[in-house]
């Protein structure tokens, strides 16, 4: 049993369970929330107001929505975000300061230990829930709870973190160049995420000039 397994069942054992629609696994939320922090990591630096309100009530509403679900079930419910009396550029500063903690945080996730640590802090505060899918296969849930945006991504990839660790462990990867995330073993082996990768042409000298940054 690893660390995170441990911390797992340090914890799991006073969530109540929820238990996911049919049809619907544990794994598949794990994938849905990792491609939801990805689209956030990696997009929400061209992001304004319009954008995060987008991301905010399209696949993060999507993947709170059993936690919601089942609080309403309870009798208690939660306010959802509201964007709209809040000023664009206070936004745009928000999403800055939560892209940088966030990228801050996940450099640290491939050690082991501080990605247990990091799950013991999502799931004591309530971020992240324990559910199972209808084959009994436990996963889990961002609950929506947290206030704060950077929390919002971050128990995104909690969730994910708890269902495959090791691909955090091995393949998470934060490009030093152009702050890329990308789950690429080659990548963290070249140090440096496929964008920069040079294309070797056999046979013809390649004429094409170099392209700028980001191009
Ligand atoms: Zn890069």
């Amino acid at each position: 049993m690893n660390a995170i397994q441990t911390a797992e069942g340090a914890i799991s054992d006073l969530d109540t369970i929820l238990t996911l629609p049919r049809g619907l696994s544990a794994m598949s939320i794990a994938n849905e929330a990792r491609d939801a922090a990805l689209s956030f990591i990696n997009e929400s630096g061209y992001w304004g107001k319009a954008q995060l309100a987008l991301w905010l009530m399209g696949p993060y509403e999507h993947l709170t929505r059993h936690a919601a679900a089942g609080r309403a079930r309870q009798g208690s419910s939660r306010k959802p975000v509201m964007l709209r009396d809040i000023d664009a550029r206070v936004v745009d500063r928000v999403i800055a300061a939560a892209r940088e903690e966030v990228l801050a945080t996940l450099t640290r996730l491939s050690d082991a230990h501080l990605a247990t640590e990091f799950v013991y802090g999502t799931l004591a505060s309530g971020a992240v829930m324990r559910c199972e899918d209808a084959r009994h296969a436990v996963g889990w849930v961002p609950t929506g709870e947290p206030r704060r945006l950077a929390d919002h991504v971050l128990s995104l990839f909690a969730v994910d973190l708890l269902c495959r660790p090791e691909d955090y462990e091995l393949e998470l990867f934060v490009c030093p160049v152009c702050e890329m995330v990308s789950f690429d073993a080659g990548a963290r082996e070249r140090g440096v995420c496929f964008h920069h990768s040079s294309i070797v042409t056999i046979g013809e000298p390649c004429t094409v000039p170099d392209l700028p940054e980001g191009a």
